[in-house]
């Protein structure tokens, strides 16, 4: 599970988090939508500690983030053992998909698993496979990422991502540097982590898909939770003027 309270963040007099409450119970799909600018990549990346948060709380799996006062008033790691822990246990997928260019499929997903978590080359090599056989590119493992199209190399980030065996894992606009023919392809893979339990924190501009994977939608606007519901709740009976207006806009 993850859960974040009260969460603030500004870049200089730039608010763009004003107080964000979200929590993703096990097993839960979240999608967040909001115009751009409303600060959805920025509060996935205050979760990850991309970015520091200026206020609240941060939770995985039950643990609180142990934050302190760093320059400029922002937040940063008060353990650095403890972030690095929790961190390697929030994935995160990011629209570029930021593979290492001069390393091969295989060698990307199981860099982490060894230096990070420690894994036995053959132990990190056996999980790839399967990871691999999942987004189904297990034919690629050799290739470079060069040599994969957008919607294969999106497919290995994710299994790189899971091969750290994330309790979270949070996508930011997976699907949007991809041609529209490979959307699906990345679509069918989260749906497919959906179906098993996954816990996972979406942003995406893909309204149906998110209509269909969530069990919550959340509607964030200029930095803060303006609704959140199911996507039935969300999408078909919106509460908010804001959010009414961005559904009818986003059909
Ligand atoms: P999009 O849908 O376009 O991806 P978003 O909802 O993800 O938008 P954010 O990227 O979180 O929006 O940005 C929220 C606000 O914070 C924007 O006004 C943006 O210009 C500003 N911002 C984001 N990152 C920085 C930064 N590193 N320095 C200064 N301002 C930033
Ligand atoms: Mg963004």
């Amino acid at each position: 599970a993850l859960e974040v309270r009260n969460l603030h963040k500004r870049y200089g007099d730039l608010e763009v988090l004003k107080g964000v409450d979200l929590i993703a119970r096990d097993g839960d799909v979240i999608s967040i939508l909001g115009s751009s600018g409303s600060g959805k990549s920025t509060l996935l990346r205050c979760i990850n500690l991309l970015e520091n948060p200026h206020a609240g709380q941060i939770f995985v799996a039950g643990e609180e983030l142990k934050l302190k006062s760093g320059k400029d008033g922002a937040l940063v790691a008060a353990d650095n053992k403890q972030i690095n822990r929790l961190r390697a246990r929030v994935g995160f997928v990011f629209q570029s998909f930021n593979l290492w260019p001069h390393m091969s499929i295989l060698d990307n997903i199981i860099e982490a698993p060894r230096r990070v978590l420690g894994q036995s080359k053959a132990d990190a090599i056996a999980a790839a496979e399967v990871f691999l056989e999942k987004v189904g590119i297990a034919d690629k493992r050799h290739a470079f990422p060069a040599q994969l199209s957008g919607g294969q190399q999106q497919r290995a980030a994710i299994a790189r991502t899971l091969a750290m065996q994330p309790r979270v894992i949070l996508f930011d606009e997976p699907t949007s540097a991809l041609d529209p023919e490979m959307v699906n392809e990345v679509l069918s893979v989260i749906r497919a982590l959906a179906d098993e339990g996954r816990t996972m924190l979406l942003v995406t501009h893909e309204m149906g898909f998110a209509r269909q994977v969530s069990s919550q939608v959340v509607f964030l606007h200029k930095g803060q939770v303006e609704e959140i519901g199911t996507p039935e709740q969300v999408f078909e009976h919106p509460k908010s003027e804001r959010c009414k207006q961005f559904m009818s806009s986003h059909r």
